[in-house]
């Protein structure tokens, strides 16, 4: 299945912990007000990659153990990165995606779509909701608003609620 990225950053430590792998992706549907990555808004461009193909560049780097999904909205590609997903946690990757959508919404939409149903079920972290610039801060590790969550995706789902990361290296 081919994704259409806007970039990668190959050893990030800035998307979660660690030395991590990072898919940003092309197209995004909230359009949030003060977003940094406006050029990543238009689903018509960015470089179209298989997700194989993405696998094969990430995996020659030993030092990445993380992969992170950021945009551009993941969740509008849910089906190519749920199989980049799939892949990554076969091979013991921990994996993480940003969403302007919330857990909620997503759970929402996962009822009616069978491939945000599949890409949320196999994620380890959420970082979720829109970007809102009033509540900018750059204190915060890992997220840019206070109103974003980072959130432990299965545990979130076995609970049917969003419960926060409690893993130290998170916070
Ligand atoms: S969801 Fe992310 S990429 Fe999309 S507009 Fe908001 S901050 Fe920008």
């Amino acid at each position: 299945m081919v994704l259409r990225t806007a970039g990668f950053v190959p050893e990030s430590i800035t998307d979660g912990p660690g030395i991590r792998f990072v898919v940003f992706c092309q197209g995004c549907v909230h359009h949030c007000p003060g977003c940094h990555n406006a050029q990543t808004w238009p689903f018509e461009g960015g470089e179209p990659w298989e997700v194989q193909q993405i696998f094969e560049k990430l995996r020659r780097d030993p030092l990445v153990r993380g992969v992170t999904f950021s945009g551009g909205e993941p969740f509008c590609q849910a089906a190519a990165f749920a199989e980049l997903a799939q892949i990554l946690k076969q091979h013991r990757y921990e994996v993480a995606a940003y969403s302007g959508w919330t857990f909620e919404e997503l759970c929402e939409k996962a009822k009616t779509e069978p491939e945000t149903a599949a890409l949320l079920g196999l994620l380890d972290v959420l970082v979720d909701g829109r970007f809102e610039k009033e509540q900018l801060s750059l204190e915060l590790k890992f997220r840019g608003s206070r109103n974003q969550r980072i959130l432990d995706v299965p545990a979130s789902l076995a609970a049917g609620r969003a419960i926060p990361k409690e893993d130290g290296r998170w916070k």
